[in-house]
C-alpha cells in the first residue's frame, strides 16, 4: 500500500519531505514517488512540490479509503487488516463472514453507506453515503461468553473519548449510546459467535453521526451529529484512527481481570445518568429509579424509590431520562 506509505511519511514530517527522502525511506524510484503524487492528488490530497524542498501535505480529503485510514493509524492491531468498501448492507455482517473465514482479530470493515444499518433488537440505524462514519471491528478475546456483553461498554468509552478529543462535551448513556446536549450521535451494536463456554469471534459495529446534518423524521428529536453540535465538520479518517487508539487501551485493561474494573472510573465519569432519574424500560415491567453508576460486569446500578438497589442487564432494557432521551 505505496500511498498510505508516502502519506504516512508526509503526515510525520510535518512539512516539506525531500523526493530523494522519500524515495530512499521507500526503496522505489525519483519516477515511482511522482507517479503516487500524482495519484494522491488527482485523489483530492493538497501536495505542493517545491525544487529543492520537496513535497508539502497541504490539504487532504475526507475520504473512508484504506491509505487514508491507514496513514493515521497509530494502533498496534485494531485495524491491521484493513476493509474498505463504498456501499454494503451492514458492516457487521461483512466482519461476521471475514471472521467465518477466519480473519484475524483487529480486522476493521469500513463501509461510507449501509442499506441495512440496524441497531440493537433488530432496529435500524440511518446510514446514508458520505458523512459518517460506519464501522466494525472483529475481536476473538480470550474471556467467556458472558463477559463479551461488557466489550460493547469498552467501545462505548473509546467512542466518548475520540468524539471529546473533538473538544465536545460527549457522554455515555447506558449501556453504549454516546449522546451530545441530550442527543444521540453514536450508537453501537455488538455480537457474537460462541459455544457455551468458548467464542468465536465478536463484532462490535459503530455508527457515528459525523457531518449528518440533517435527519429523518423520527429521529430529528434524538439525534445530533458532531457538525451540528461543533459548528464545523470533522475529519472521519482522524476520528476512526482515534476511537481505534482509545479502543486498544481500554481494550488492554479489559483483558487484564475480564471485566469492567480497569476502565470504571472513566466510563462512570462520562456516564450521563450517573445521578440522574432513569426510566428503566424492561419487558418485564417499567420502573423508574435513579442511576447509580455501574457494576464491573457493566450492569447499571438503579436506586428505586424504597432504598433498594437493582442491577439492570443491558440484554433486553432501554434506559431513558424521566423528562427526555437522556
Ligand atoms: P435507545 O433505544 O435507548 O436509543 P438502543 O441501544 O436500543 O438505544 P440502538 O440499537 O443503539 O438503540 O439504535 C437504534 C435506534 O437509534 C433506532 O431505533 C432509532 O431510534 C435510533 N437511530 C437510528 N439511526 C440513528 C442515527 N443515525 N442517529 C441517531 N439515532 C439513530
Amino acid at each position: 500500500m505505496r500511498k498510505a506509505e508516502v502519506l504516512t511519511l508526509l503526515r510525520e514530517a510535518g512539512g516539506y519531505l525531500s523526493g530523494q527522502e522519500l524515495c530512499g525511506r521507500l526503496g522505489v524510484s525519483r519516477t515511482a514517488v511522482w507517479k503516487i503524487i500524482n495519484q494522491l492528488k488527482e485523489e483530492g490530497y493538497g501536495i505542493e512540490a517545491v525544487p529543492n524542498r520537496g513535497y508539502l501535505l497541504t490539504a487532504s480529503p475526507d475520504l473512508l479509503e484504506e491509505g487514508e485510514i491507514r496513514s493515521r493509524l497509530r494502533t498496534r492491531w485494531a485495524g491491521g487488516n484493513l476493509i474498505c468498501c463504498r456501499t454494503t448492507g451492514s458492516t457487521n455482517a461483512d466482519a461476521k463472514a471475514e471472521a467465518e473465514r477466519g480473519a484475524p482479530e483487529g480486522t476493521l470493515v469500513v463501509a461510507e453507506r449501509q442499506e441495512a444499518g440496524r441497531g440493537r433488537r433488530g432496529r435500524e440505524w440511518f446510514s446514508p453515503e458520505g458523512s459518517n462514519l460506519y464501522f466494525t471491528l472483529l475481536l476473538r478475546p480470550a474471556c467467556a461468553p458472558d463477559q463479551a456483553c461488557m466489550l460493547t461498554l469498552v467501545m462505548a468509552l473509546a467512542a466518548a473519548e475520540a468524539v471529546r478529543e473533538q473538544g465536545l462535551d460527549a457522554g455515555i448513556k447506558w449501556p453504549n449510546d454516546i449522546v451530545i446536549s441530550g442527543k444521540k450521535v453514536c450508537g453501537i451494536l455488538t455480537e457474537m459467535s460462541a459455544e457455551p463456554d468458548f467464542i468465536h469471534y465478536v463484532v462490535i459495529g459503530t455508527g457515528i453521526n459525523v457531518n449528518q446534518t440533517v435527519f429523518p423524521e423520527g429521529i430529528t428529536e434524538t439525534a445530533t451529529s458532531l457538525r451540528l453540535e461543533k459548528g464545523e465538520s470533522v475529519g472521519r479518517a482522524q476520528l476512526l484512527a482515534s476511537v481505534m487508539e482509545h479502543f486498544e487501551s481500554a481494550y488492554a485493561r479489559f483483558l487484564k481481570t475480564r471485566d469492567l474494573s480497569g476502565i470504571r472510573a472513566d466510563y462512570e465519569s462520562l456516564l450521563v445518568n450517573k445521578g440522574r432519574p432513569v426510566r428503566v424500560l424492561d419487558p418485564k415491567g417499567e420502573y423508574e429509579g435513579t442511576a447509580a453508576g455501574i457494576r464491573e460486569n457493566g450492569e447499571l446500578l438503579v436506586k428505586l424509590p424504597d432504598g433498594r438497589m437493582e442491577c439492570v442487564y443491558a440484554g433486553e432494557v432501554s434506559v431513558r431520562g424521566i423528562y427526555g432521551y437522556v
